[in-house]
């Protein structure tokens, strides 16, 4: 995969990792787009600080690097409470969680991501302190093991996760608040790369940033990622600030697509074309073809490219469009490949 355009965190350099924290929006006025998400949690927020109450249980939804872990940070910075960050596939056994649970202050944020990775029992230990702040704990083990109820400060649970799908139905109905992010327009994500631009201390003319911001499958990540590369080239092959010119080389050179599909969306696309001409066919039978699980397409590429146009749902599956065709250059009718 093109290293530039993967929505994931996972191949960033420790250095990258910095830079991101210091691109993080840290209050709901930094941060640009999800205007009625943003709207709602403002309210309920300014409800629980009015009411010296924890907010609710709150769920972020929504394809990866589009402000899940942000908007934890920033309801903990408008909150003004501690936050403590972990992810379901870390937490092995009710112990672990038990010790998160324990060191919360009075409505602190406790955020896991992944939340639909948490394993079955360490979910079930999950529920009795989201809905009475109570867990057991098991003091001593062998003939002497008891168990004792202890009580918790009230709480925020925030999870995020990029697989709504694949969330329990009693898990889901935790959550007193639920908030689905969107893609970012263009525009929006010229306004974050320009932004980060400032931060990051370079100049950059409105037509670069709107030039990265259509090429970052409408993900601020990418589009920050993005910026950082091209930034690289500004310094060592232009005059150190980002215009058009720099920015089309930039990007030609990193072999980013025209319109930001990464390479599971082009090859979720191409696989329509060539094995069942264009479309309809199922989502399980195009997920065995693309070799990835039928969820994964369903909540984290299907959506972007539907949006932009490249495929449309039927009731007898997914069809590529006529704009799939010319953006592969391929003509429809001619199949290729196997
Ligand atoms: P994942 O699901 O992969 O954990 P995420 O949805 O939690 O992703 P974040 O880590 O919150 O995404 O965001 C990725 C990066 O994008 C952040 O470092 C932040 O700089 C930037 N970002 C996200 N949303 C915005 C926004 N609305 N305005 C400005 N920057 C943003």
């Amino acid at each position: 995969m093109n290293s530039h355009l993967d929505p994931e965190k996972s191949n960033f350099s420790s250095e990258e990792i910095d830079i991101e924290k210091a691109l993080r929006p840290l209050s709901f006025n930094d941060f640009t787009g999800q205007a009625s998400v943003l709207e709602n949690l403002e309210i309920f927020v300014k409800a629980a600080n009015l009411r010296g109450e924890a907010l609710d249980h709150t769920l972020f939804h929504g394809p990866p690097g589009l402000g899940k872990t942000t908007l934890a940070n920033i309801l903990a910075n408008e909150l003004e409470v501690g936050i403590k960050i972990t992810s379901g596939p870390v937490l092995d056994k009710p112990g672990d969680l038990a010790g998160l649970l324990t060191n919360l202050d009075e409505r602190d944020i406790l955020f896991i991501d992944e939340i639909h990775r948490l394993s079955p029992i360490v979910e079930e230990y999950l529920y009795s302190a989201m809905e009475d702040f109570k867990i057991d704990i098991m003091l001593e083990s062998g003939p002497n093991a008891r168990t004792v109820q202890i009580n918790l400060n009230p709480f925020t649970l925030v999870g995020a996760t990029t697989r709504s799908g694949l969330l329990t139905a009693p898990m889901r109905a935790r959550f007193g608040i639920q908030s689905r992010l969107q893609y970012y327009s263009t525009e929006l994500l010229a306004d974050i790369v320009q932004r980060s631009s400032s931060i990051l201390r370079v100049p950059i003319s409105m037509e670069a940033a709107i030039e990265i911001a259509g090429r970052s499958r409408g993900t601020p990540r990418i589009a920050n990622a993005l910026l950082r590369r091209v930034r690289d080239f500004a310094q060592i092959k232009g005059n150190g600030s980002i215009d058009i010119e720099i920015s089309k080389y930039a990007l030609k050179a990193l072999n980013v697509d025209a319109h930001g599909l990464d390479e599971m969306d082009n090859k979720i696309l191409t696989t329509i074309i060539d094995k069942f001409k264009g479309g309809p066919v199922g989502i399980t039978t195009l997920a065995t073809a693309v070799s990835d699980s039928a969820e994964t397409i369903e909540e984290v590429y299907e959506p972007f490219l539907i949006q932009q146009g490249f495929i449309i749902r039927t009731p007898r599956g997914r069809e590529v469009t006529e704009l799939a065709y010319k953006h592969l250059g391929r003509v429809k009718g001619n199949i290729q490949g196997g």
